[in-house]
């Protein structure tokens, strides 16, 4: 593999910083302050002494990869069944939506949003931390209609100001996941206004901002907290909860085919379709370069693409390079 040299260095310095971060912050650094300190030390280090934090790094990986097994089964265990949770929260949504619709021209001048995150990390995850939430990395959204397919988009790496304390270990991991260094973070803003600031202006109807919970309630949750993470920052008021992307492609086919009936499962399925995965210019410019799947733009241009094969036959609506920017 071309980029394993890069990859081992990453978190076996996640091992290194463990060791040697207390000592520099109890000297009054800041946790930027220190990384980059570690950092430099950790590249002067021998072969020998790399490969012992690497042994350690493999350790970790799979200590944390258990027990992010142990807890979705657990998550799994106190739910009966995840769908129904999202059901409940959000079958009201999706019903009040039919009242929104006279015709199917209504449903094809709609204004739909679609949101997606790549995060640092799942607060929780690391134990070290007291802090809960997710905080965002990457940010994805768009807007479309049926008629006129994607015709906005907004996308953005978030950088941090600080990386919190305690989770310096966990956000590298997720880092190297999703190929977006945060040591130092190269690209990205800070501005949180600015972001919260393009998001409001961007998105005309809060009710019509949609993300896909996949086949684990989590992935959604993760989104929602995403979002409310960048607008706690500024003390801005939030956008509100988003609704659950399968079920409004669920009710718009409904809508459009009284016949057709699918079930969530399905849509979620053709949603998550991965024939427009690896084709250049869905990912944003960044990950189309380093071949990831794992983009925030990239994902919510693959849910648009799987509505707009579906629906605008369905609709009447014609695709054209402006749905599907690889057609
Ligand atoms: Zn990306």
């Amino acid at each position: 593999m071309p980029n394993s040299k890069k990859k081992r260095s990453v978190t076996s310095f996640g091992e290194f910083l463990k060791d040697k971060r207390q000592s520099l912050k109890d000297g009054g650094m800041s946790e930027e302050e220190v990384i980059q300190i570690l950092l430099s030390e950790f590249k002067k280090l021998s072969e020998e002494e790399k490969e012992k934090y690497e042994e350690r790094a493999k350790e970790s990986r799979r200590i944390l990869q258990q027990r992010q097994r142990n807890k979705r089964e657990a998550e799994f265990q106190k739910r009966r069944d995840p769908f129904e949770v999202i059901q409940e929260t959000f079958v009201q949504d999706i019903t009040d939506m039919g009242d929104k619709f006279t015709s199917k021209t209504d449903v094809m001048m709609t204004k739909f949003y679609l949101i997606n995150f790549q995060i640092l990390c799942h607060m929780e995850e690391a134990h070290e931390s007291h802090q809960t939430g997710h905080i965002p990395l990457e940010i994805g959204l768009l807007e479309f209609t049926l008629k006129d397919g994607i015709t906005n988009q907004y996308h953005q790496f978030v950088k941090l100001e600080d990386i919190p304390y305690g989770i310096s270990s966990y956000a590298l991991a997720h880092s190297e996941i999703h190929k977006i260094p945060i040591l130092p973070c190269k690209f990205g803003t800070s501005n949180y206004e600015k972001i919260t600031e393009k998001i409001m202006n961007m998105v005309q109807s809060k009710d019509m901002i949609f993300t896909l919970a996949s086949n684990e309630f989590w992935d959604f949750r993760s989104v929602q907290n995403s979002l409310n993470w960048i607008f706690q920052q500024v003390n801005q008021e939030n956008l509100g909860n988003l609704k659950e992307l399968a079920r409004l492609f669920q009710f718009l086919i409904t809508f459009a085919e009284p016949h057709l009936k699918p079930s969530v499962q399905d849509c979620i399925f053709k949603l998550s379709d991965s024939k427009y995965e690896y084709k250049p210019d869905t990912y944003c410019y960044y990950h189309c370069e380093i071949d990831t799947i794992h983009c925030a733009l990239g994902s919510v241009r693959r849910w648009a693409y799987s509505l707009f094969e579906t629906l605008c036959p369905l609709y009447g609506c014609e695709i054209t390079k402006n749905h599907i920017l690889i057609a």
